[in-house]
């Protein structure tokens, strides 16, 4: 049996960091993963892949919409298995990136599938592997329609849309959530018909309200049609494609198309690690219940990331694993769940931080926001990209910054801001006060700021 200091099962961007960091802190480290990559879904099948191709076909989509504005004309012509073949080297070089990283601190990778056999011991294949601390860093997995399996041909799940051997003719997006409108807008811009079924009255609902329905505008700008408010009760593969049966205010209709994206959320993935042999059990939606220093019910085995509560980002995962490498070494480590923020790679990009207004109201809070407009950024003007706005919540009483939303090209950039701004308690006056670069687009946060408690300059 070998032993370590801590186990981590799981390579994703909770786990490598959290090996990355426990070896950093002077532990004897092994990482088990069961892909033959390391890096998780984010790195494999996630964020990177998507924002590959989100970037290749932004490019082309802005050439074509916008190149003669710019009086630049050119032919252009995709290429989809070049730029498919770009997507897989980017992965490619940083799946290298995090073997490099292992072998510079240490971090002995075990290949396979971890399963407890008791709460200290873990088998991969024949082997048995001990350890003082164990992280559960296992992720998560598409959630299929109950009647409509994925068989990434025809039914596909992200991972299947980032695999496509060509751009369909028209593709249903099942639940206009994140991984909707950025796959969707994907093979909207490179040519397919997009529809979207969402089964709530607004798209990606989790975002302000406000933000939600300025943002559908704005796609719908660009051609992707939604139809809010909407089940799909059935489905079947055709020779041509698949055919859903779907239910809006109590009448029924059918819509076809070559391919469906089900993308109606991600659920925990801890198949297979035999949880019961550790006396693991899981809460009601299916997560590993953990204390607020990431203990199950074994003090000494953590679980962090997508497996347990909270958001399923990338980045969530990552702070969560320095956290609990930090706990294992004796640190005291923070992490500011209200300052985390969340980012839709589409174009304009769409970025929030803190509270919605509708989550201030009903938290009883009093409070004032400040909207300011692209159309009066002048950076925004030069790059003839005006669609989008900055919305400033703050508390009417203190001042201070509450929630940032922004619709605006790099607005994932520009979140950081509000970010900083939550972590150090700034009021608005002192976001407003900053000095601010022109011309910029991080001005229109400087005029939101004013536009709370004063007036903005150029409105
Ligand atoms: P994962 O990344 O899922 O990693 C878990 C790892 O554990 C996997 O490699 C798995 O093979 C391994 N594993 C599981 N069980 C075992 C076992 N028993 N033994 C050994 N190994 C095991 N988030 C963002 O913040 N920004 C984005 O832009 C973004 N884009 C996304 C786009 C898509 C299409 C998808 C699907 C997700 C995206 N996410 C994004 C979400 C992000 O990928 C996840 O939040 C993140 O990967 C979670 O990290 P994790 O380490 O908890 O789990
Ligand atoms: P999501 O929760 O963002 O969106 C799912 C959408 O599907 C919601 O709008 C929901 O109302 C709708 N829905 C649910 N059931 C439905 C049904 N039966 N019919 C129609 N609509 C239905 O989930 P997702 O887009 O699948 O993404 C999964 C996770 O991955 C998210 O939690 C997200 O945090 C993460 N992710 C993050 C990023 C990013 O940060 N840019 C990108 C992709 C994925």
């Amino acid at each position: 049996v070998e032993t370590y200091d801590v186990v981590v099962i799981g390579a994703g961007p909770g786990g490598y960091v959290a090996a990355i960091r426990a070896a950093q802190n002077g532990l004897n480290v092994a990482c088990i993963e069961k892909n033959p990559e390391l890096g998780g879904t984010c790195l494999n099948v996630g964020c990177i892949p998507s924002k590959s191709l989100l970037q290749s076909s932004e490019l082309y989509a802005h050439m074509r919409d916008h190149g003669a504005d710019h009086g630049i004309n050119a032919d252009l012509k995709i290429d989809f298995s070049q730029m498919m073949g770009r997507k897989e080297r980017v992965v490619s070089t940083f799946n290298q990136g995090i073997k490099g990283l292992f072998r510079k601190n240490k971090v002995t990778t075990i290949a396979g599938h971890a399963q407890f056999i008791d709460p200290h011991t873990l088998q991969v294949g024949d082997q048995h592997v001990s350890a003082r601390h164990i992280i559960i860093a296992t992720g998560s997995e598409p959630t299929p329609l109950p009647f409509l399996p994925f068989d990434e041909q025809k039914i596909i799940s992200s991972t299947g849309a980032l695999a496509l051997s060509a751009v369909p003719e028209s593709l249903i997006v099942v639940g206009a959530g994140v991984i909707g409108v950025e796959l969707g807008s994907v093979y909207a811009r490179l040519g397919a018909k997009v529809h979207f079924i969402e089964f709530m009255d607004r798209i990606c609902p989790t975002l302000d309200t406000q933000i939600s329905k300025e943002f559908q505008k704005i796609l719908e700008k660009q051609g992707l049609t939604f139809d809010l408010s909407t089940k799909v009760t059935a489905g079947e593969v055709t020779d041509s494609g698949v055919e859903l049966t779907v239910e809006k205010e109590g009448s029924a209709g059918s819509l076809t198309a070559n391919i469906a994206l089900i993308a109606v959320g991600r659920r925990p993935f801890v198949d297979g690690l035999a949880l019961d042999k550790a006396q693991i059990t899981l809460n009601a939606q299916k997560q590993i219940p953990v204390n607020p220093s990431f203990q199950t019910a074994q003090p000494h085995i953590f679980a962090i990331g997508d497996v347990i509560d909270g958001p399923m980002l990338a980045h969530k995962a990552s702070d969560e694993g320095v956290a609990v490498a930090d706990l294992i070494a004796g640190k005291t480590p923070h992490i500011n769940y209200a300052a985390i923020p969340n980012v839709v790679y589409t174009y304009p990009e769409v970025a929030s931080v803190g509270l919605t207004e509708q989550e201030a109201k009903e938290m009883g809070l009093p409070i004032k926001t400040g909207l300011f407009s692209l159309k009066a950024n002048s950076r925004a003007g030069c790059m003839g990209e005006t669609d989008g706005l900055v919305k400033l919540i703050a508390h009417e009483a203190t001042h201070h910054l509450l929630g940032m939303h922004i619709i605006a090209p790099h607005a994932g950039e520009l979140i950081h801001e509000g970010v900083m701004a939550l972590q150090t308690r700034s009021t608005v006056h002192t976001m407003a006060t900053a000095s601010h670069a022109h011309p910029t687009l991080a001005e229109a946060i400087k005029e939101a700021a004013h536009a709370i408690f004063e007036k903005p300059i150029h409105i």
